[in-house]
């Protein structure tokens, strides 16, 4: 999966999503960070080119850290970036084009920084103009909070890799210290999203989640729905359509787009209801595969359906591989069946 974290100014990156991206990269995930400034109003005392070579060697040595695999200068001018939106996003739509990425983070527009509020548009009209499906747009937070969250990051374990990649931006924190305020906002968004000792936020920008209530969003149910989402798209590929058995479709399909995801049963595109009895359930999920379903995932509030409905769950284990079981989720892939001579017929 691609990664791409677009940050006003180095040391944004780390302080809003550094520890976002530390995850990204240890499951393997390619993550690019663009800085459209690179900070020259930051270090006034020097010329401008001066200034960008301090603060474009700091970036990189947090992004080494990070496990950022590459960094781009767009070099826009810091503080004025309202009125450069055409040109910032003229130069991030090749980068964009580049990655394709399917996450992209950036700050929210209730930001104090102009700058940072000017990015959301830079973003919008660089991903329109690059022509590619639209990613998920996460907002992350610097020094203002976000009033609303839609996710969180449990950042305790990479929480050290994190303080170290904001204090390589070392003109910065000499001039303020910015790594004992995140800090304790992770902290404080550790205790008030229930998520270990440190945590990051994030809010969807976009439409994605239009569809899907503030309560919703806000129940800390839907954090632990959410990691369970972030497996399904480590697993199935992104063009690849899964059954999803049960209500939650609205919710799982906007969080793992562009993957397709199958109402189980379906009728019409919709949801249909429970199957009758296993029978039914498993005449169903033939006719998906042979429809183009590749895998069949149950999210927590349906692993009931594996007890209830114990023949068809004989089915699927006897037929098909079972790639993942965990607490969030048990994913079986239907793209091979093995061959058995008994067991239910449909
Ligand atoms: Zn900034």
């Amino acid at each position: 999966m691609n990664v791409l974290v677009i940050a006003p100014h180095p040391d944004d990156e780390s302080i809003g999503c550094g520890g976002a991206i530390c995850l990204h990269a240890d499951r393997g995930h390619r993550v690019t960070t663009v800085f459209l400034t690179s900070g020259e109003y930051g270090l006034r005392e020097l010329s401008k080119e001066a200034a960008w070579r301090v603060r474009e060697r700091e970036a990189e040595r947090a992004g080494e850290i990070l496990g950022v695999a590459s960094v781009e200068f767009l070099r826009r001018p810091d503080q004025y970036l309202e009125e450069d939106t055409i040109d910032a996003a003229r130069a991030l739509k090749p980068i964009l084009q580049r990655e394709n990425p399917e996450v992209l983070y950036l700050t929210h527009e209730r930001d104090f920084h102009p700058d940072h509020r000017a990015t959301v548009p830079i973003v919008q009209a660089a991903v329109h103009a690059a022509g590619i499906a639209e990613p998920t747009l996460l907002s992350y937070e610097v020094l203002t909070p976000l009033s609303e969250f839609d996710r969180v990051e449990d950042i305790s374990l990479v929480m050290r890799r994190k303080l170290m990649a904001v204090r390589a931006h070392r003109s910065q924190i000499r001039q303020f210290r910015y790594d004992l305020a995140f800090r304790a906002m992770n902290k404080y968004r550790s205790v008030v999203a229930r998520a270990g000792r440190y945590a990051e936020v994030f809010r969807v920008a976009g439409e994605s989640m239009s569809g899907i209530s503030l309560p919703c969003r806000a129940d800390p149910g839907w954090h632990r729905f959410y990691t369970a989402t972030q497996e399904i798209t480590e697993i199935i590929p992104t063009e690849a359509a899964f059954i999803l058995p049960g209500e939650a479709i609205s919710e799982v399909s906007a969080l793992v787009a562009p993957r397709r995801c199958i109402p189980f049963l379906e009728k019409g595109g919709g949801y249909w209801g429970k199957p009758a009895d296993d029978a039914a359930a498993i005449r169903e999920l033939e006719r998906q595969r042979e429809s183009g379903a590749s895998f069949i995932v149950f999210v927590s509030s349906t692993f009931w359906w594996l007890e209830y409905y114990a023949g068809f769950r004989e089915y699927l284990c006897e037929r098909f591989p079972c790639v993942r079981e965990n607490e969030q989720i048990v994913v079986f892939d239907l793209r091979k069946a093995a061959r058995v001579s008994i067991g239910l017929t449909a």
